[in-house]
């Protein structure tokens, strides 16, 4: 049968379709530009009579998957903004929602055969802070990021009208825009299918991945290219000298002071600044499974394989043994060795083992995989 995948150059969905490629489905990709269309199509060329692409330059405009959804009978949709363009929220958001609300209504109109949607959300989406830290599950929902970047705006609007200065503090963050814009878009998914459930010949399965990390199999030759969970990995496991990573509180200066004498204070809060994570590999066979499995319908899945802090990644890599063949061009970081993490959000994943059977790599391999991956590209 035929998948559409919607964002099909991206880090996780090139997996998806190497996964269904394999499993020998047939899949249709969409991308935004013909360059990206191009790559795709010599990346996949050994499945070329299964895999073609097209090239939906604007995915929230009304029909824009019109014609690409009559003859496939499943949808995966992981096209959505990871590092805000803008800091403007509504430009960062709407994509998103607007993405997903243009693809479930040309289904509704055009996708007679469609069985089954599998929406990448995240657990942005999730994540909820409690005073004491507990397993976080599908049952609860992120209410704060969409909450604080309304309040923010709103509060912009204000002073803007009112010819005040809008400071740094006042504008939202690109985390909270960017898990607003994840829940946003779950959220829109799920009540445009719970409105229109009983004239649906399909039903809806989210994932909701923690942080993916992974061997990419996009052709890049620059770590620059890289998608944001793996620019995070490469500049706190392989080479932080270039530059602080979004999630830390250095800022570059700082960043650059730290490596020398790297038991500095703001070096040791990142290297204990903790993640839930899964390889992109997993997340992909996660994608395929939430396809065939009957029970998945109607379900929201976190997909997690464990948790760490990037000092738990930066050990990891320093154990491969044997050494990369073709090791990174870097000298890895040693971090602070024994640094502990705080871990504010856990997720309990074992709905994903129960409903799609899931099995993980061990973070071991994730480590070893990707440095043998960046060192041939000699990164
Ligand atoms: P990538 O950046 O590699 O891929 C994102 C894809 O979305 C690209 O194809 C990109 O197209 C497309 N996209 C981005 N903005 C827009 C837009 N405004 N209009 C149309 N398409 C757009 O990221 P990932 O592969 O990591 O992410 C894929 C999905 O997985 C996303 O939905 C993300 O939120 C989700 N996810 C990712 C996690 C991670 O750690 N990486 C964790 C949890 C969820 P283009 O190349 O043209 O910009």
């Amino acid at each position: 049968s035929k998948v559409l995948v919607t964002g099909a150059n991206g880090f996780i969905a090139m997996w998806i379709i190497s996964s269904l490629l394999e499993q020998g489905y047939s899949v249709r990709g969409t991308v935004r530009t013909k360059d990206k269309s191009t790559l795709l199509e010599e990346h996949f060329a050994s499945y070329a009579e299964k895999f073609e692409v097209v090239v939906v330059p604007d995915i929230t405009k009304e029909g824009a998957f019109d014609q690409h959804v009559q003859d496939v009978e499943a949808i995966v949709h992981t096209a959505s903004p990871l590092a805000p363009p803008t800091m403007d929220p509504d430009a960062f958001i709407r994509p998103a929602v607007d993405g997903t609300l243009s693809i479930l209504n040309s289904i509704r109109v055009f996708g007679k055969h469609i069985k089954r949607i599998v929406h990448t959300s995240s657990t942005g989406a999730i994540a909820r802070i409690f005073p004491k830290p507990r397993k976080l599950t599908e049952e609860d929902w992120n209410e704060m990021s969409a909450a604080s970047v309304e309040a923010k705006v709103a509060k912009i609007n204000m002073k803007r009208q009112n010819g005040e200065n809008v400071e740094e503090k006042d504008k939202p963050t690109e985390m909270e825009m960017y898990w607003a814009s994840k829940t946003l878009a779950e959220r829109a998914a799920w009540d445009f299918y719970n409105k229109h459930k009983a004239e649906l010949g399909w039903d809806l399965v989210v994932l909701n991945p923690a942080l993916v990390f992974g061997p990419p199999l996009y052709n890049s030759t620059s770590p620059s290219d890289l998608n944001d969970s793996l620019d995070w990995f490469y500049r706190s496991v392989v080479a932080p000298s270039q530059g602080a990573s979004p999630e830390t509180s250095l800022t570059p200066e700082e960043d650059k002071a730290a490596l020398p004498k790297e038991a500095s204070e703001a070096y040791a809060t990142h290297m204990r600044q903790t993640a839930s994570y899964v390889d992109v590999r997993d997340l992909a066979q996660a994608h395929v499974l939430a396809l065939q499995r009957e029970d998945a319908g109607g379900e929201r899945i976190i997909v997690c394989a464990g948790r760490g802090t990037w000092q738990d990644w930066v050990d990891a890599a320093n154990a491969v043994f044997p050494p990369p063949t073709s090791p990174v061009s870097h000298p890895l970081p040693k971090g602070v060795p024994g640094v502990q993490g705080i871990f504010l959000m856990q997720y309990d994943a074992s709905k994903a083992d129960r409903v799609l059977g899931m099995k993980y790599r061990t973070r071991e391999e994730t480590v070893r995989d990707t440095l043998l991956d960046f060192g041939r590209r000699g990164w």
